[in-house]
Parts: C-alpha cells; structure tokens; sequence
C-alpha cells in the first residue's frame, strides 16, 4: 500500500465514498419519484362519494362532523405528501374531509 501514489489513494477512497452514497441518493430520487406519483382524489371516486369527501370540511352537512376536523389532523393523513391511507395512490388536501376521519393521535 505505501506503494500508491497520492492521486491513486485520493481516487480510491473517492470511489468507497461514492459507493457508499449511492444507495441514499437513490432512495431519496425514489422517495421524490413516490411523492409525485400521488395524483389528487377526484370527487366521483367511488370509494371518496361513498365517505362524503369533500375538498372544505367547513362545507359539509354531514352530521358527524366535528367542527375543526380536517385532514390536516386525521389520523390517516400524510403531511409530507398528502397520501390518505384509505386512498391509495391519492392525495387530499388538508382541509378535506370525509365520514372516516378520526382524531390523529
Ligand atoms: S380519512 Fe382522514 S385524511 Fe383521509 S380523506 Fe378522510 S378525513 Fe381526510
């Protein structure tokens, strides 16, 4: 080893670096890949009509409503993204709601 010249010690431990980055950087470009994926819930989705989902909570007639609830701080909501465990695939936006809200803990 103290045969290797600077410049081939410098490329190599260069090299062990990258290597062992290259698993974060690409789960980090999946995660953004995810994130975009998730295409807004549309109204006239079967499952969304069926739990009353509404774009304003305020809006709503529904009787169970709670005043203040959203999902913004529902249990199935995801900030960072806007996924809705009961949609799959979707986002809400945070001041939706819908019958199957429940207080996030
Ligand atoms: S389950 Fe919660 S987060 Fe999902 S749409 Fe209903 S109120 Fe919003």
């Amino acid at each position: 080893m103290t045969s290797q010249t600077p410049s081939r010690r410098r490329f190599l431990i260069q090299a062990v670096v990258a290597t062992a980055a290259l698993p974060f950087v690409a789960s980090g470009l999946i995660g953004t890949v995810q994130a975009q994926a998730l295409k807004p819930l549309p109204l006239d989705n079967p499952q969304a009509v069926a739990l009353k989902y509404i774009l304003d909570a305020t809006k709503t007639k529904e009787p169970i409503y709670k005043p203040g609830s959203n999902c913004a701080n529902c249990q199935f909501f995801t900030a960072a993204n806007g996924a809705c465990t009961l949609f799959a695939g979707f986002s809400v936006p945070a001041p939706a709601w819908c019958s199957a809200w429940a207080k996030k803990a």
